[in-house]
């Protein structure tokens, strides 16, 4: 198969749908690789390293769209990018159509067959795809938090992990799932003194075996949450409702009795936020202050990060592109129905029905 990897045009995207690595894989297996000049600068992958590991160099986006079979990606297709995908043509990205109807009519007008990253299923309901930006995030989420805590950048001047004789600083993670778990991983690592919250029995039972006494667990209620919240120096935001609106569990009230230079993390800012006061933030300008808390709600974190990001969602990506290479994408999604989940768009038909129920097409 001929596939294709244009370069990124979303505004401050640096990721790139396909490392040289990965296009080591596809050419070992009979692939061709056609990358657009420039695509890996972003994570600093030159055209001589795509060019090593077999592919062909093309100049602009046009020859891929017109050209290849499948087109890898990492962000949604930008208007420019869909008026040139055509018919019999894959699409293998993340997509997110459910809140964006003008990207969903364009993608059923070209006839494009479009998989999405976020759909993709793996054992046990989990959506392996997404896995490696929560991660991304959870981590990225102390580092951020730590930095914002320090006097210059508006913070209280707490150094997370002490030092000997100086108590570490308290951090409070209000949902422990991915992103939850690895923040814990930092902060622990950090030396600082965690506390983790979350309203699943059995999460809080694997979070308890797993910190054992590097961590304490917590059960998520109004009154846990408000004692949690006042006595930290930094509080990261990571709960999440699948399909729902964050629910807003640190009110502005609350912040009036939190600690002065304090910290607040709203991960969970792409579903809306889980703090009352939150409002999406960009790297460019990452935090505000409100009530003498700094509020840290950059909504796509794991672009600060685009190196580490792209080599963890081709850890993942590439085994279903390849088999999408391989075997074609029709035969791949016969044989893995976690694949098969991924179909969104094909043929000029929405075959996603959550995405067709939410956006009134036909399924
Ligand atoms: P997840 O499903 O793995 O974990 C969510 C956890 O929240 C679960 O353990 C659940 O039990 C818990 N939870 C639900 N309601 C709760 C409550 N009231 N109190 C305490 N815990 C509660 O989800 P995840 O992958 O960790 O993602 C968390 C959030 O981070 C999501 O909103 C996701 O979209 C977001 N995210 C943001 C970025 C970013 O760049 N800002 C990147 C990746 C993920």
């Amino acid at each position: 198969m001929r596939i294709g990897c244009p370069r990124e045009i979303k505004n401050h995207e640096y990721r790139v749908g396909l490392t040289p690595e990965s296009v080591h894989e596809l050419v070992a297996q009979g692939h061709e690789v056609w990358v657009e000049s420039g695509a890996g600068l972003g994570i600093d992958a030159k055209d001589a390293d795509y060019l090593a590991a077999g592919a062909k160099i093309v100049d602009g986006p046009d020859p891929i769209f017109a050209e290849c079979e499948m087109v890898v990606k990492v962000k949604e297709p930008q208007a420019v990018e869909r008026a040139k995908l055509r018919e019999g043509q894959v699409l293998y990205t993340y997509l997110h159509l459910a809140p964006d109807p003008e990207q969903t009519a364009d993608l059923v007008k070209s006839g494009v067959t479009a998989i999405a990253y976020e759909t993709v299923t793996g054992p046990g309901g989990t959506l392996p795809l997404l896995k490696p930006m929560s991660q991304v995030a959870g981590r990225m989420s102390i580092q951020a938090g730590a930095t914002a805590l320090e006097k210059a950048h508006g913070g209280r001047g707490v150094l997370l992990g002490g030092v000997p004789g100086v108590m570490p600083g308290k951090v409070a993670v209000i949902g422990g799932g991915v992103v939850g778990w690895n923040a814990a991983q930092m902060a622990v690592g950090l030396g600082a003194d965690v506390t983790i919250l979350d309203r699943s029995p059995e999460q809080l039972e694997r979070l308890g075996m797993y910190f054992e006494s590097r961590a304490k667990t917590r059960f998520s209620n109004k009154a846990n949450i408000a004692e949690a919240v006042c006595e930290a120096d930094l509080v990261i935001g990571a709960v999440l409702i699948p399909g729902a609106a964050a629910p807003k569990l640190v009110t502005r009230e609350m912040l009036g009795r939190m600690k002065q230079g304090a910290v607040l993390v709203d991960v969970a800012i792409d579903q809306g936020g889980c703090f009352e006061t939150s409002h999406a933030t960009t790297h460019a300008e990452p935090t505000f202050v409100v009530d003498g808390v700094v509020h840290y709600c950059v909504a796509n974190m794991p672009g600060a990060v685009a190196r580490t990001s792209t080599y963890a969602l081709n850890n993942v990506t590439l085994p279903h592109a390849l088999a999408i290479a391989d075997k074609g994408w029709q035969q791949a999604m016969r044989e893995n129905a976690h694949l098969a989940a991924g179909l969104n768009v094909h043929a000029g038909m929405v075959t996603y029905e959550a995405v067709a129920r939410e956006l009134g097409y036909d399924y």
